[in-house]
């Protein structure tokens, strides 16, 4: 199995041949297509949007723009002023819990999220739930980390404001039912929030046919750059929630006593904005639909299936989370007694990177049972040298540590 978009195409992967980068679910590597465009609106149009008469400036609004455009249609929403550009999915999520939670959550509502959540969509709710008074509630995940809908069913009342769920778990990899678990959220009236951090990346969105009201993306997960990222949501939903932040560009007046607030998606975009960020992050979406979301999908699927085989062969190895064909690119395991950052480190000596830790998703290891697992993660520039590097360095870890007690 090759790679779905050559190596040489990311000059970092280029420049170290002996490399075999699975930490991809952290962050991706970049194409040289996205570091260009980053370069060239630095080099050619760069000014502050919004801010000036000139022609520059101008030039600077237009690409902004345009990258709202571009990165709207990747993710099938058709009103582009309803994308908002954060710094990421953690902004993203914190700006819908900060302002639609403070205006809509009281004492006595409940607040759902899942066992399987990263930190970024479960502590906002949390604390959210904390500060009005509302109910913080876990639906359980099963025992292969699925979401089992009649599970969440049996959760959600009249009382419940929001359910918050990854579109894909950034530990397990298992794919969300995202249609089935907004209508759930919808029938009682609450607000269906879907972490897509690590679904955008991998899986073709299309926001207006999801059902969600809410679908948050980071830009450096996808081939973009660190410190851009997205907020998709309904305009109506929009339209109701006070701003988050406070500042320049986000207003239509400013009285001495009050002010009123700019349109969408300006009300929600304090402040100077990262345009090389969403330029770069348009070119990222660019490369990525070049070669298709289905493909990029059937690739990870593939990558993983033959990863997930080939460790499972491997004496002391557990996989956490279910079958390969319910998962995206992410393979989370434990081998025997041997820590997951030995296992990292070792696999490092090797030039394999593995993340291993928590993933920032401390209630979901509780829940396994473990304190941190080692994970590899897939992406388009990933090959099958690439999954036999993988196995053949959780091996010679094995060997290192002589016998593993499974
Ligand atoms: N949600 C999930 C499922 C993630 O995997 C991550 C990052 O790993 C986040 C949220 C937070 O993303 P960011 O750090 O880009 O804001």
């Amino acid at each position: 199995m090759t790679s779905l978009i050559h190596r040489s195409q990311f000059p970092l992967l280029a420049a170290a041949p002996e490399l075999v980068y699975l930490d991809s679910a952290a962050t991706s590597q970049k194409p040289r297509a996205v570091l260009d465009a980053v370069r060239d609106f630095y080099e050619n149009d760069y000014a502050n949007p919004h801010r000036g008469a000139y022609e520059l400036s101008v030039r600077a609004t237009t690409r902004y723009h345009a990258a709202r455009e571009r990165v709207a249609s990747f993710l099938g929403v058709r009103d582009a002023d309803c994308v908002i550009f954060t710094r990421g999915t953690t902004e993203a999520l914190n700006l819908v819990a900060g302002a639609w939670g403070r205006a809509n959550v009281n004492a006595g509502d409940e607040v759902v999220v899942t066992g399987a959540e990263h930190h970024a969509n479960f502590v906002p709710w949390q604390q959210l739930a904390l500060e009005r008074g509302a109910r913080f509630r876990i639906c359980e995940i099963e025992s292969d980390g699925t979401v089992d809908l009649d599970r969440l069913r049996a959760l959600l009342s009249p009382r419940t404001k929001v359910v918050a769920f990854a579109h894909v778990s950034n530990v397990l990899g298992t794919i969300a039912p995202v249609r089935e678990m907004a209508e759930l959220a919808h029938r009682v009236g609450a607000l269906a929030v879907c972490d897509g951090a690590q679904g955008a990346p991998h899986l073709r969105v299309r926001f207006d046919e999801m059902g969600v009201d809410v679908y948050a993306a980071s830009g450096h997960k996808m081939l973009g750059p660190m410190g851009i990222g997205v907020l998709a949501a309904r305009r109506e939903l929009l339209e109701r929630m006070p701003p988050f932040l406070m500042g320049g560009d986000m207003i239509e007046f400013v009285e001495d006593d009050h002010s009123t607030w700019n349109v969408l998606p300006h009300k929600f975009e304090a402040g100077t904005p990262n345009a090389a960020g969403a330029v770069g992050l348009a070119a990222a979406v660019d490369v990525l639909e070049g070669v298709g979301m289905d493909a990029v999908r059937a690739h990870e699927h593939a990558l993983v299936a033959s990863a997930y085989d080939r460790l499972s062969a491997i004496d002391g190895v557990h996989i956490h989370g279910p079958g390969a064909d319910a998962r995206g690119g992410v393979l989370s395991f434990t081998v025997g007694d041997v820590h997951p950052h030995d296992l990292a480190t070792i696999l490092d000596t090797r030039h394999v990177c593995i993340r291993a830790g928590h993933h920032c998703a401390q209630p979901l290891m509780r829940r396994l049972g473990v304190s941190a697992t080692a994970r590899a993660s897939f992406y388009v520039y990933n090959d099958a040298s690439d999954v036999d590097a993988l196995a053949g360095g959780i091996v010679a870890a094995k060997e290192l540590f002589g016998s593993v007690a499974v």
